[in-house]
């Protein structure tokens, strides 16, 4: 039963995202967060979801570290640490802000309770936009703002966006939850100084498939396949291939691969007004008298 499976990777996200929140970063490369946390993952018997996400600051999402990424954690920062387990292509997805500047607390612990009021309302047929009226009020009551163009999604067999959103603001329209589907839920909140929306940043260093079609050079065609075997069309990133080629080959080859479009880049995404953002997400399945939080914490 694929329930079994969404319940058993929630455990192992949760069990590693609560390492994660009470891990002291400070000093330790972004290379070190991600690896660290990746490896606590599949300790547990779960496969990463996608690369684990730092995204420090202004930065919403979609950061993962380069191979040997430099970029050091600072007392002054505020990283979103989003994670990802699958246990056969079945996903719980699940962040936690970690913040060592008391100046911006609010913002984290204001993710935190709109997650929260939001988890409180879930069962079936609850409609989307009334769980993003929840979590706008939650977040504006507090003098704060929602990312208006960041929502959540329905999660599907190695599918992380799945078709449908749960949006961080009221919006018209939208869907009711289904019985038993599974969805994340993510507010993502900056300051009363922010523009509340992201814009695509240069850096793309998350990758996914996006077809398996041959190019007729062989090396890529090999690195499509070790893409597929590990990752089916899940996203991974530039550390998870260069244990098999080395760096500037491995780049050469996903430049190829982006280029003939059997490869998509995400962008990372950075607040309009620069201002830093905070995230909260779980991953949850509603039911007839209300929620099964995969990702809640033990
Ligand atoms: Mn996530
Ligand atoms: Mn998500």
């Amino acid at each position: 039963m694929q329930t079994e499976q969404y319940i058993k990777a929630g455990r192992i996200a949760a069990e590693v995202r609560e390492i994660a929140r009470k891990t002291d970063w400070i000093g330790k490369s972004v290379f070190d967060v991600c690896e660290k946390v990746e490896s606590e993952i599949k300790k547990r018997g779960a496969k990463c979801a996608f690369p684990v996400n730092t995204s420090i600051n202004e930065v919403a999402a979609h950061y993962t570290a380069e191979p040997n990424d430099p970029i050091t954690i600072k007392d002054t920062d505020l990283v979103k640490i989003d994670l990802g387990a699958q246990i056969d292509g079945y996903i719980a997805d699940t962040a936690v802000t970690v913040c060592y500047d008391v100046q911006f607390d609010g913002l984290v612990q204001v993710a935190e309770e709109a997650l929260g009021n939001a988890m409180s309302m879930i069962k079936t047929g609850v409609k989307a936009s009334d769980i993003g009226r929840t979590i706008e009020t939650t977040i504006k009551k507090r003098g704060y703002k929602p990312i208006a163009n960041l929502s959540g999604h329905s999660l599907d067999k190695y599918t992380i966006h799945a078709g449908r959103s749960i949006p961080n603001i009221w919006s018209i329209g939208g869907f009711s939850l289904s019985e038993g589907s599974a969805y994340a839920c993510e507010p993502f909140v900056t300051t009363e100084q922010g523009g509340g929306f992201v814009r695509n940043g240069k850096i793309k260093n998350i990758f996914a498939l996006n077809s398996r079609k041959k190019t007729k050079n062989e090396e890529a065609d090999r690195l499509l396949d070790f893409v597929w075997e590990n990752c089916n069309m899940l996203p991974f990133a530039l550390r998870w291939i260069t244990k098999e080629w080395e760096e500037k080959k491995a780049r050469e080859l996903l430049d190829i691969l982006i280029k003939k479009k059997a490869i998509q880049a995400y962008p990372v995404l950075v607040e309009v007004n620069e201002q830093r953002v905070a995230q909260a997400e779980h991953t949850f399945i509603p039911n007839e008298n209300g929620v099964t939080v995969t990702t809640s914490a033990m």
